[in-house]
């Protein structure tokens, strides 16, 4: 099978050396080794993203992204809270399906899919008193906007409500304040900007918040962030985890910590804007403004007269996978990210494929 340049935001291309993580010893997950494995992770993802333990801990989930995203909110919410959401594409909208999911009442604050919260709005809601969790999309993968999330967590401090973050394709991708002033919560996944496989999802969050969702009532067996918190302290696990994803997530988290944080972000910075100005050449229109878009994905009106599938498949022939828009915007425009390991020939080289596809 071809070894496609993946421009779909997850899962991506993975470096030799995370691949071939997966290639480690079969392992018992209640033995010593897979335990200092665990820890292995656990501490370096503190490294990786500057946090000290004594305010922060990881917590890792097996499953995908929204198993991570799910455990996290709703583990975060006593049984008579009510949350503050804000919803401005797909990934906004599945935090209100997992309130539904759970019976946990919610009001959105809401704006187009790509334009950012009115904060005066989120201000005023806050002051209400009324929620016990506010909670964001870092990076709207559904159109790569960046929401305001210094401002979000200021709001949130201000108001004393605990601020819940999910930052599944923005961290490692895009800067964020995680320490003192940042989210209470971040909701990740290995296999975005993190660059290591699909499988696991993690949760950095601070001590202090772990300590008041311990003294709620679990929603859900598999999904409750406290009860993995706890075994995880306690060289434990409550379930079968992802052995070999978590070889690779180390792997990976190894490479992240030599490029440095800074250095990804820069590096995919810079992929972003090859891509871009091949897109001017092209004049293809931009659906989200300068100043929101993200490092990682480029949405674009679909040129006239051209249909997702036809880009799609003349891309995919010339060996580059991109992705569709979302919901709303399916009909009308798609998707080119620039997560994970992909060659900066290669990023060049792409202008030239989608002139010819395009015709
Ligand atoms: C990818 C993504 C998720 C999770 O998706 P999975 O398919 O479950 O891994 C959640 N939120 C955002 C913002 C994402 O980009």
């Amino acid at each position: 099978m071809t070894q496609y340049v993946l421009m779909n935001p997850g899962p991506i291309n993975v470096s030799a050396a995370v691949r071939a993580a997966l290639n480690k010893e079969d392992l018992c997950h209640r033995e010593s080794e897979y335990f200092d494995l665990q820890d292995s992770v656990r501490r370096k993802l503190l490294d990786a993203f500057q946090l000290d333990k004594k305010d922060h801990a990881a917590v890792l989930v097996t499953g995908s992204g929204t198993a991570a995203m799910e455990a996290a909110f709703s583990s975060c919410i006593s049984p008579a809270g009510r949350m503050l959401v804000i919803k401005n594409g797909v990934y906004g909208e599945r935090i209100t399906k997992i309130c539904a999911a759970h019976g946990i009442p919610c009001d959105c604050i809401e704006a187009g899919w790509t334009e950012r919260p009115d904060m005066d709005a989120v201000r005023s809601k806050l002051k209400t008193g009324k929620y016990e969790v506010l909670a964001a999309v870092h990076h709207e993968t559904t159109t790569g906007l960046i929401n305001p999330v210094k401002e979000l967590a200021i709001a949130a401090r201000e108001a004393k409500v605990p601020f819940v973050l999910d930052t599944i394709s923005g961290l490692a991708g895009e800067e964020l304040e995680l320490g003192a002033n940042g989210p209470d919560m971040a909701v990740c996944t290995a296999n975005k900007c993190v660059q290591g496989l699909p499988g696991v999802g993690f949760i950095l969050a601070k001590r202090s918040m772990l300590a008041r969702m311990a003294t709620f009532p679990p929603r859900t067996l598999y999904l409750h962030v406290p009860n993995y918190f706890e075994h995880q302290e306690k060289r434990s696990t409550p379930f079968t985890p992802a052995v070999q994803i978590m070889y690779a997530l180390d792997v990976a988290l190894d490479e992240l910590m030599a490029e440095t944080l800074r250095g990804r972000i820069a590096r995919y910075k810079m992929a972003a804007k090859i891509l871009r100005e091949g897109f001017e050449r092209l004049g293809l229109a931009y659906l989200v403004k300068p100043e929101w878009r993200s490092n990682t994905i480029t949405t674009l009106k679909l040129p006239s007269g051209r249909t997702y599938d036809q880009l799609h498949d003349g891309l995919k022939a010339r060996g580059y996978v991109i992705y569709a828009g979302q919901g709303p915007l399916a009909k009308e425009a798609f998707r080119v990210a620039n997560m994970g390991l992909i060659s900066e020939k290669d990023l060049r080289a792409f202008e030239g494929h989608l002139r010819a596809v395009i015709g």
